[in-house]
């Protein structure tokens, strides 16, 4: 498969500093392996996706002198694919239970007194405690709006390691192979939800399957996302479908030390263009 690297945004606001230094880095490492560069907007959650920021993406990205070798993939339009993969681990493997639990529920499941040890975090935050483990049978109609959880234990079963190369910031610029125990990974992600309430899928279970779809090979994201992968390596072995490599790179962070977020408006790519900087200018301000 050639050589092929994508950038990914989610249109809830402004691109910043830091998706610009994602996407220019992506497209930058796919045109000098002479691979291809492919766009796909994360507009899963529709409750807080708009098409106006969809159309500054693309503005942003062309200012920058950003080209993308195909159609952007939107994953507003994957939901039946979403749906097969949820029907195919739900039908045939038995590995998805519904979840009524709010994040008070699993807080206050969390904090009733244990063996001594402070809840533990995931990727996701909190471990999810299994409290709707058991409580249904996992037979008949796939539920619809409810939250879905992967039942990690059972998914595991007879898988003994999970493994992914990383040549990004996490491995120091050389390439490492991340391998990490079965077992641990029950206990250090935990049940985590591959279908929400309130719309279809979740970011984890879409990324995998889009990743595959457009014949991603080389993933470049913000090392933020280091401990998602393990998540989405895992998914990967579940769905029969191939592991890209991964290259997570430093976060652009402001004066403070602190990652950008989305409400910084300052740094947003727009604004530096209102202000009259050139593409230049954001390639040297994120050190490239
Ligand atoms: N849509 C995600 C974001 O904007 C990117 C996810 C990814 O690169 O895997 O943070």
């Amino acid at each position: 498969m050639s050589y092929t690297t994508r950038f990914a945004p989610s249109p809830t606001g402004p691109l910043h500093l830091g998706h610009a230094f994602s996407a220019l880095l992506a497209h930058d490492m796919a045109r000098k392996n002479s691979g291809r560069f492919l766009l796909r907007i994360e507009d899963i959650d529709s409750t807080r996706s708009r098409p106006e920021w969809e159309r500054l993406i693309f503005d942003d990205l062309e200012w920058l002198g950003i080209t993308w070798d195909d159609q952007p993939l939107r994953q507003s339009e994957r939901l039946p694919a979403y749906q097969d993969s949820l029907d195919h681990l739900w039908h045939e493997r038995n590995l998805l239970y519904p979840c009524d639990c709010t994040r008070k529920d699993i807080e206050a499941a969390l904090s009733a007194p244990q063996e001594g040890s402070e809840p533990a975090f995931g990727p996701d935050g909190l471990i999810y405690p299994g409290t709707c483990r058991g409580k249904t049978v996992r037979t008949g109609r796939f539920p619809k709006q409810k939250a879905m959880r992967l039942d990690m234990q059972d998914a595991l079963c007879g898988i003994e390691g999970i493994t992914f190369t990383e040549t990004g910031t996490p491995a120091g610029g050389r390439t490492k192979t991340v391998h990490h125990c079965a077992r641990e990974l029950f206990q250090t992600v935990g049940d985590i939800v591959l279908s929400r309430k309130d719309f279809l899928g979740s970011y984890h279970l879409s990324v995998v399957l889009d990743d595959a779809v457009q014949g991603i090979t080389d993933v470049v994201r913000g090392e933020d996302l280091f401990a998602a992968t393990t998540i989405h390596a895992v998914l990967q072995r579940l769905l029969d479908l191939p592991t890209p490599s991964y290259h997570h790179h430093r976060l652009v962070r402001d004066e403070a030390g602190k990652r950008l977020a989305k409400r910084d408006d300052a740094r947003a790519i727009s604004r530096y263009r209102a202000d009259g900087a050139t593409p230049a200018d954001i390639r040297r301000l994120v050190g490239l």
